[in-house]
């Protein structure tokens, strides 16, 4: 049986770090098994959806390289869930209810206050059909609730967890679908996990007790449930769920300099018990993608060991990774030669400006300027060869170490660190060079 997950933002909002992670374990899942990856808009909530966020997850899926095998949105559905609704409405499975918001908040407020966990008390199951005509002849249309079996247990393994049990008892009858007709999550989900084939569903473990419902809900509907596993939550690195979190997304990433490699990286691995390293290659990500490395502990999630991981990305990026975003005319040697002293790509233009120059030129004490005018003289000779110019400079005066290179930088390039100049010089060419050396010795 092939593969098929399942990617579900709700387009309500730009993805943010927690759901990037979730829909890259899908696409790693997905990929190590050879299946299908979807994304699922669930867009059911007109009113806090929006088609920019619907573009915005995508462009940002695009970017993170998670391109999905195909796309499937919820509002253009809303016949198979009324069909499955009649299914279950026919089967006794689900109920009209008429409390207000009120009402319901009140009962909770009660139960709570008796010590009792606050679970809807199925009030409505009771209520007889003269009752319901009458609520309906006063103009209350109903909300819906999907009727949990109380008779067995709800069991799965999880795929993370292990062995889960719930008492469906315990649990509140979910409403389903609103007073309006519009639906909630929970029926939609279900209904498009046995349409499309879905075979393995992984999601955060705040749906956990969602899972309980909607296996009954596969069952009701005549389907065996997928695979289930939930992975514990991203927290920040104050160890707790962070507003910051929920507003870091791709874009903020992006802003920052964060390559999506490196976000790949850090996410693949956190909360497993695999090392987090700065892996760009997809296919070595996907190899090691394995559930059971997941652990129970919430993710924490550190911007610092981001920042880390990207600079060490940055380092290994080849040039054809990079080109289009690099400044006119620098090429691959400049690349290379710049690549090491970077810790994003968008550093690369202030060195490239020294390369390119003018560079300022720096105070050099008067024995320096000499040294620098004496570099002139032999650069003519040696040209943009770095190695030949300081073997040189050090058999004439006996310089060494510091004293042999640092002028030579600064006059160079107007500061005391960089790449190597070995590389750099002969990307400043030895026209250029003769004018920077000159011009420190005057
Ligand atoms: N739209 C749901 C969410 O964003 C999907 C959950 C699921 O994966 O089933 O939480």
């Amino acid at each position: 049986m092939t593969t098929i997950n399942r990617f579900a933002p709700s387009p309500t909002g730009r993805l943010h770090v927690g759901n990037i992670r979730t829909a890259l374990h899908n696409w790693l899942l997905a990929r190590k098994a050879g299946g299908r990856f979807l994304l699922r808009i669930d867009d059911t909530d007109a009113e806090r959806s929006r088609e920019e966020y619907v573009e915005a997850i995508r462009e940002d899926l695009a970017w993170l390289g998670m391109v999905p095998d195909g796309e499937e949105r919820q509002s253009a559905r809303l016949a198979i869930y009324e069909e499955a609704f009649d299914k279950l409405k026919a089967a006794g499975r689900v109920y009209p209810c008429y409390e207000t918001a009120q009402e319901l908040d009140l009962k909770r407020k009660i139960q709570l206050g008796r010590g009792l966990p606050p679970i809807y008390d199925r009030a409505a199951l009771a209520l007889s059909d003269g009752h319901r005509a009458a609520k309906e002849a006063e103009g209350f249309a109903p909300h819906w609730r999907f009727k949990l079996d109380h008779d067995e247990p709800i069991r799965w393994e999880d795929a993370i967890r292990g062995s889960q049990k719930f008492d469906a008892a315990q649990l509140s009858d979910p409403v389903i679908r609103r007073a309006d007709g519009s639906w909630l999550y929970m029926l939609p989900s279900a209904v498009d996990d046995i349409a499309m084939g879905v075979t393995d569903v992984l999601r955060g473990e705040d749906h956990v007790s969602n899972t309980a419902v909607q296996i009954q809900m596969f069952t009701a509907l005549g389907a065996a449930p997928p695979s289930f596993a939930h992975e514990a939550l991203l927290v920040g690195r104050e160890g707790k769920l962070s507003k910051r979190l929920g507003a870091l997304g791709c874009d903020a990433f992006r802003a920052q300099g964060v390559e999506p490699e490196a976000l790949v990286a850090l996410l693949a691995r956190l909360g497993t018990s695999q090392p987090v390293e700065p892996v760009a290659d997809r296919d070595v990500l996907v190899g090691g993608f394995d559930l059971s490395t997941f652990g129970r502990a919430p993710a924490r999630f550190d911007d610092e060991e981001l920042h880390r991981l990207n600079t060490a990305i940055v380092h290994s990026l080849a040039y054809a990774d990079v080109a289009a975003r690099l400044p006119d005319g620098m090429d691959e040697a400049a690349w290379l030669a710049i690549r090491p002293n970077i810790e994003k790509v968008s550093d690369v233009a202030d060195w490239w400006s020294i390369v390119t120059g003018p560079v300022a030129a720096r105070g050099l004490e008067a024995e320096d300027k000499a040294y620098c005018a004496m570099a002139a003289e032999v650069m003519a000779e040696t040209g943009d060869d770095w190695k030949a110019l300081t073997t040189a400079l050090k058999e004439r005066t006996g310089r060494k170490g510091k004293a042999l290179f640092l002028p030579l930088r600064l006059a160079l390039t107007g500061m005391d660190h960089g790449p190597d100049m070995a590389s750099l010089l002969p990307l400043i060419g030895t026209e250029q060079a003769l004018k920077r050396l000159k011009g420190a010795a005057a």
